[in-house]
C-alpha cells in the first residue's frame, strides 16, 4: 500500500567529529521516503529550485519512489548546514536558506490524495494540516516537527497534532512541546491532545513508544561509529511507516515491529554522510539488524 511523504528536500553542509559534506543530498522528505521505499510504494510532494541535480531525482527514482509531486521551482533549493560536536544526538544549526522552500504549499495530485498513508515531515503545521484536509482517507497519518515549530506556531501544530495518529518527535521536542520535564508525563499530556501514539525518538538511546495503555522501549543499535546523525530520525520515520503500510495493520503487535524497523532504518543511515548508505541496503540486511535487535533485547521470564 502506498505511502505519501511530504516534507523537505534539501542540499545539506555537515561537519562531524567524522569528516564534512558539502552540498549532499538532504531533506526529510528524502531520508523518509529513501527508507520506507525499501517496505511499500512511496510518493514524494516536496519543491526544488532549478539548480537541484537531475543525478539527485535518479536516485529517488532509482529507489522506485515516484517523484511526480517533486515541484521545481525557479530558484535556489532548500539549503541546511549544520554541525554535530561532542553529542551526536543534537544538531547546531549553523544556517537555514529556505529558498524555494519559503513559498512551499503543497497541492496534492487525485492520485496522492488517495494514498493511506501519510508522513508529514517536519514543516510547518498550518501546510500539515493543508495537506491533511486534502487526503480522502488515509488510514494511518504520522508527523514530525521541530522547536521552531513549537516556539512560533504552538496552537496550530496543537490543531494538526489533534488530527494525526502518530506523533514521531525527539526526546527535547517532546519534553518543550508539553511544557513538562518528565517525558512519560510530557508524552501523556501530547496524547490527550488527539494522537493515538507517540514515537519518542531518542538517538543513541534508541526509542520509546507511548500509546493510552502501554509503553515500549527499544534500544539503539550499538554502533562504535557514527559518521554523520542526520536524517536519522526522518529515516526512523521512514522504517515505521514502511513496514506498517506493508503489514496493512497497526495493531500493538505491528507498532512494536515498526518501532523496531524504524530503529534498523535510523542505524544504517548514519554510517555515511547523507542518504548514501541508506540508499544502498538490501532487504536481507534490513532483516538481519531486525533479528540482531531481537537476540539483543530477548529475555527470559523468570
Ligand atoms: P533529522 O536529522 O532526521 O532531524 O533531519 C535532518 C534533515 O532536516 C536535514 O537533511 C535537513 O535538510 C532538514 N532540515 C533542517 N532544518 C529544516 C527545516 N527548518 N525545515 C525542514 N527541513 C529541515
Amino acid at each position: 500500500m502506498g505511502i505519501l511523504v511530504v516534507g523537505s528536500v534539501a542540499l545539506d553542509t555537515v561537519r562531524t567529529p567524522a569528516g564534512y559534506a558539502e552540498e549532499v543530498l538532504g531533506g526529510t522528505a528524502v531520508y523518509a521516503s529513501v527508507a520506507a521505499s525499501y517496505f511499500a510504494d512511496v510518493s514524494v510532494v516536496a519543491v526544488v529550485g532549478d539548480d537541484f541535480p537531475e543525478g539527485h531525482v535518479a536516485f529517488l527514482q532509482r529507489k522506485g519512489i515516484d517523484t511526480s509531486g517533486l515541484w521545481r521551482q525557479p530558484g535556489r533549493t532548500f539549503r541546511w548546514k549544520g554541525e554535530y560536536t561532542g553529542d551526536l544526538n543534537v544538531a547546531r544549526t549553523l544556517d537555514t536558506q529556505l529558498n524555494v522552500f519559503q513559498d512551499f504549499n503543497p497541492r496534492l495530485s487525485s492520485e496522492h490524495s488517495r494514498s493511506r498513508y501519510l508522513f508529514l515531515g517536519n514543516i510547518d503545521p498550518d501546510l500539515q494540516r493543508g495537506v491533511l484536509e486534502q487526503m480522502q482517507r488515509p488510514e494511518i497519518v504520522a508527523c514530525d516537527t521541530m522547536n521552531y515549530w513549537i516556539d512560533n506556531k504552538l496552537e496550530a501544530l496543537k490543531r494538526t497534532l489533534s488530527l494525526v495518529d502518530i506523533v514521531l518527535i525527539n526526546d527535547a521536542e517532546t519534553r518543550h512541546l508539553a511544557a513538562e520535564q518528565n517525558l512519560f508525563a510530557a508524552a501523556r499530556r501530547i496524547l490527550s491532545w488527539g494522537p493515538r501514539v507517540i514515537v519518542v525518538k531518542r538517538g543513541e538511546y534508541g526509542a520509546v513508544m507511548i500509546g493510552p495503555k502501554e509503553v515500549f522501549v527499544v534500544p539503539a543499535y550499538p554502533l562504535e561509529e557514527v559518521v554523520d546523525p542526520t536524517g536519522a530520525g526522518d529515516s526512523f520515520a521512514g522504517g515505521f511507516m514502511g513496514y506498517l503500510a506493508a503489514k496493512g495493520e497497526s495493531d500493538d503487535a505491528a507498532l512494536r515491529q515498526a518501532l523496531v524497523f524504524g530503529s534498523v532504518m535510523g542505524s544504517f543511515n548514519v554510517a555515511e554522510f547523507g542518504p548514501r548508505r541508506l540508499g544502498s541496503l538490501t532487504f536481507p540486511e534490513i532483516l538481519e539488524r531486525f533479528h540482531e535487535f531481537k537476540q539483543m533485547t530477548d529475555f527470559s521470564d523468570v
